[in-house]
């Protein structure tokens, strides 16, 4: 019987062909068979790197049962790499049950690392990554968006999301109005692309930015966000505001959420009202879009 083959997850570009990686293409050429995502789409790109290699489909609807076709094919002495359509497999990506099926099953797995676009966006957010958590793709309602992000909103690493172009804009808005408008954030879109952009700036004026410039609302993108600020910092108390007002403006009338505001907080009650104003207004507009 022939020892076991490898598993080797490679990574394509998220966009331009050229950071692909050489080990890459050699793994990709050398393999007996290749599990990806789509295979049309990834078809296409091993054509223009030279790569014939036998392509099999697994993607999030058949990954649970091509797992054990894969694994004997790998105990058989195959050896096989999974890609996925663009960056690294598994990051938001499918391929998790097939590398724990294999680690389980004590074969060898290897990474071909290389592009992945939430480590590209944070290289150029210019946030801090010495501890960052990444939290792929939000929901998409708007309820459990929300609520999801309420868990996040006292976390204190820079946090990373994926979104898909046409949800940017709401995402956004949200971000603005449970993180708080002033919160820094950075919006890469299109990393590697022609039309490569990085918008910087507080959550509230990157949210108009997208309700307003359709060019942003275009193209892949992952959204950056810092963390939440340390207690005792005079954000963190802008941000304790924010998180009382938005829990009491949708009960109450304007004045009386920031009366209890001001009691609350001790405050001057100039400032609270002022926040409350554009809370009232940025929800409007959220609605409005
Ligand atoms: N596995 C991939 C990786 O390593 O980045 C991510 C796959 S996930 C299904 C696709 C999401 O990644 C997109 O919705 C977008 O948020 C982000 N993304 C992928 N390519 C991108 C690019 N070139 N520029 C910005 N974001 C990108």
């Amino acid at each position: 019987m022939s020892a076991p083959g490898t598993l080797f997850i490679v990574a394509t570009p998220i966009g331009n062909l050229g950071d692909i990686s050489e080990r890459a293409r050699s793994v990709l050429r050398e393999v007996q068979l290749i599990a990806a995502e789509d295979t049309r789409h990834s078809g296409q790109l091993l054509a223009q790197f030279g790569i014939d290699t036998p392509l099999v489909a697994l993607h999030e609807h058949n990954e649970a049962q091509r797992v054990d076709e894969i694994i004997a094919r790998l105990r058989a002495g195959a050896s096989i790499a999974l890609i996925s359509d663009a960056g690294t497999p598994l990051v938001s990506d499918p391929g998790y049950r097939l590398v724990a099926a294999a680690g389980a099953a004590g074969l060898d797995v290897r990474p071909i690392p290389g592009a992945c676009a939430a480590i590209a966006a944070l290289s150029v957010a210019g946030l801090p990554t010495d501890r960052f958590a990444f939290e792929g793709f939000l929901p998409q309602k708007r309820a459990a968006r929300r609520a999801r992000l309420e868990t996040l909103a006292h976390e204190p690493r820079t946090l990373v999301f994926y979104e898909a172009p046409h949800r940017l804009g709401e995402a956004l808005a949200d971000l603005a109005s449970v993180f708080g408008a002033t919160r820094q954030a950075v919006v890469a879109r299109e990393l590697t692309k022609l039309h490569e952009s990085v918008y910087r700036g507080e959550l509230a004026a990157l949210a108009e930015g997208a309700a307003g410039d359709p060019n942003m609302a275009r193209g892949e993108a992952v959204v950056v966000v810092a963390g939440a600020p340390a207690d005792g910092d005079a954000d963190a108390e802008a941000a304790r505001v924010e998180q009382l007002l938005n829990a009491l403006l949708p009960a109450l009338p304007l004045s009386k959420a920031v009366d209890l505001v001001v009691t609350l907080t001790g405050l001057r009650r100039n400032r609270v009202y002022e926040r409350a104003l554009q809370l009232k207004r940025a929800q409007a507009d959220a609605e409005d879009a």
